[in-house]
């Protein structure tokens, strides 16, 4: 099998596995019990908390876990909604975001509050002046995230945080896709708020955590116990926050070396796709990039075909369109960056990690080769375009 589908998860890190396996079974202890084994986790929980807070340059009392990236991003558009509705009801965000934040806006829209999406060019880029525009005295937030999950595209982060700090605005990023992959700074970057899924960096699936700034006051979104410091409740995943934070630990040590392997790969099949492809457009931008993330539009074809074929090779990669009942519609991210919806549909994901080799990456491209050739002798779009470039005389 070659997995090239890391934006989707990543394989759990040995070190992580390794990290969780005594507390399931010799440190099953409630972590608020005072007895020992329950301590056990209790300070577990909270190394894991230094090692997350260490990777951010913040405080181990500003990360909160949560059940994933989801929740976080709930979290704090829910939470700020509530707390700051008092100040204005206007929140922006942008038309690339992840559902876990695009439907928690269409949530907050039927409560009453107003949402501005923000658009994005060509290369997924949000420009801050349209952001500078859209700013009202009842904006009381901004949530535009780090890197984007299909187009790989990173975001001006730090120019954001600049301008929501100097109109005393909160600034929330969902860094799902970058923690563990890229630096961070939250005190750089003027971060208040920020979303990250330990399963997207080499973490267990059902971790992640939200790292709120010292002063921001959030209400909770679960409501029971007094778990993480009485704002949410619930008790806590052990084996999950060990995990995440033992994946946040080996993320900090070798985190430029397995960029730079990832890059390697990425550039190797994003060279190779353009010059042996035919009619086929990268999306995103080409070096404000996640290390990972390869993004093409194959025209005349279906990116589902491309998968099914590319699986029966043993080759797991992923399309922009996102299968809602049965029906594809094509994806959002490619439609804001202004792709037609046929050429949407004709979209590959390739994720890699520093796992993948470039030994690997070559057998993709021959396989993508053969499979879109295949694809495009049955597409009647295809010959179309061929009758009338031989019409034109062009071919
Ligand atoms: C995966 C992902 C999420 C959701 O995280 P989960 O832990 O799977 O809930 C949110 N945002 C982005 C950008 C993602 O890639």
């Amino acid at each position: 099998m070659i997995y090239m589908d890391n934006a989707a998860t990543t394989r759990t890190a040995p070190e992580a596995v390794e990290a969780m396996l005594p507390y399931f079974s010799e440190y099953y202890g409630n972590p608020s019990a005072i007895y020992s084994p329950g301590c056990a986790g209790k300070k577990a929980v909270n190394q894991a908390r230094r090692a997350v807070a260490a990777v951010l340059g913040a405080r181990q009392e500003e990360i909160y876990f949560t059940s994933g990236g989801t929740e976080a991003d709930n979290w704090a558009l829910k939470a700020v909604a509530e707390a700051y509705a008092g100040k204005g009801k206007h929140v922006i965000t942008s038309r690339i975001e992840h559902h876990a934040i695009l439907h928690t806006c269409d949530f907050l829209e039927k409560r009453g509050f107003e949402v501005t999406y923000l658009g994005v060019d060509g290369d997924g880029l949000v420009d801050t002046k349209e952001l500078k525009a859209a700013i009202r005295p009842d904006t009381i937030l901004i949530s535009i995230m780090f890197a984007n999950n299909e187009i790989g595209t990173l975001e001006p982060v730090s120019e954001i945080g600049a301008i929501a700090r100097e109109h005393g605005i909160l600034f929330h990023t969902d860094a799902v896709q970058a923690f563990g992959h890229l630096p961070i700074s939250v005190e750089e970057l003027h971060i208040d708020m920020l979303s990250a899924s330990g399963h997207k960096f080499g973490g267990p699936k059902g971790s992640g955590f939200l790292y709120i700034r010292e002063g921001v006051k959030l209400p909770s979104l679960l409501h029971g116990g007094a778990q993480e410091r009485g704002r949410r409740a619930g008790t806590e995943n052990v084996p999950g926050i060990v995990g995440l934070g033992a994946a946040a630990a080996r993320a900090a040590e070798s985190m430029e070396e397995r960029a730079a392997k990832a890059r390697e790969v990425r550039d190797y099949l994003i060279k190779r796709i353009e010059a042996e492809i035919p009619c086929c457009r990268l999306n995103g931008h080409r070096t404000k990039r996640l290390p990972g993330n390869v993004s093409f539009c194959f025209q005349f074809i279906e990116g589902e075909s491309v998968l099914i074929m590319l699986d029966m090779k043993g080759i797991c990669a992923s399309s922009g369109s996102a299968c809602t009942s049965g029906e594809t519609d094509p994806s959002h991210v490619l439609l804001a960056i202004g792709l037609g919806q046929e050429e949407a549909r004709g979209s590959l994901r390739l994720s890699v990690s520093e796992e993948n080799t470039l030994e690997e990456a070559g057998f993709v491209v021959e396989e993508l080769k053969r499979i879109v050739a295949k694809l495009r002798k049955m597409s009647p779009r295809y010959e179309d375009f061929r009758q009338e470039a031989f019409l034109s005389g062009k071919v």
